[in-house]
């Protein structure tokens, strides 16, 4: 069975956000779908190691911004790379606007967003998924949205770190960076992005 298989799946970009009593966040999340259209319905897994699951929980509302072919890395990074528990992921971030539901969504690099209550939360172990209503959207522009193959190719930077020739090295598949060494440790984080060891892929240069 070839793992990489899974990489054939197509994958759009989202900026997930969520509020609950007065604290705000966001997070990355590429599982945003539509799961019906009369009534408009959409879904979204979560992992539960991100703050902005609990606060979509909590609140039962949530917004999910579209990323598009112009976000930046930054973006990326700023809502995918750190987590809510540590850091106000709004304080002073200037690329955002209250929607009609009160809650952020993200205005650079995105050309939609939409606005949802959540029906259902579905308990799967390492994620949440919730099935949402879509109560508002807009679109923002006409730019077309990112997908996973797209950030992969285009928006990712290309690491500074070459492994030494010969050497087995591993390779983060979200941001690229790069762990020399015969094995990697199974408890590994990515010191980058936090993904954890299973978003390693071995490579030999
Ligand atoms: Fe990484």
């Amino acid at each position: 069975m070839d793992q990489k298989a899974m990489y054939q799946l197509s994958y759009g970009l989202f900026v997930l956000t969520s509020a609950f009593e007065g604290k705000d966040s966001g997070c990355i999340i590429n599982t945003g779908i539509q799961v019906t259209s009369e009534p408009n319905r959409i879904s979204i897994a979560v992992n539960k190691a991100n703050f902005t699951r609990e606060l979509v929980e909590k609140s039962g509302r949530f917004n999910l911004s579209v990323l598009s072919e112009k976000a930046s890395f930054d973006t990326f990074r700023h809502f995918g790379f750190q987590s809510g528990r540590d850091v106000d992921k709004f304080a002073g971030y200037q690329d955002c606007k209250r929607s009609a539901n009160g809650l952020y969504v993200v205005t650079a690099g995105t050309n939609a967003f939409l606005s949802a209550t959540v029906e259902q939360a579905i308990d799967l172990g390492s994620h949440t998924l919730f099935i949402a209503a879509v109560d508002d959207m807009e679109l923002l522009s006409q730019t077309p949205s990112a997908t996973y193959a797209y950030y992969q190719s285009n928006i990712k930077p290309k690491p500074e770190q070459k492994p030494v020739s010969g050497k087995t090295a591993w390779q983060c598949t979200v941001c690229g960076y790069i762990y020399e060494g015969e094995e990697l440790p199974p408890d590994f984080i990515c010191p980058v992005c936090k993904h954890p060891a299973s978003d390693f892929e071995k490579i030999t240069v």
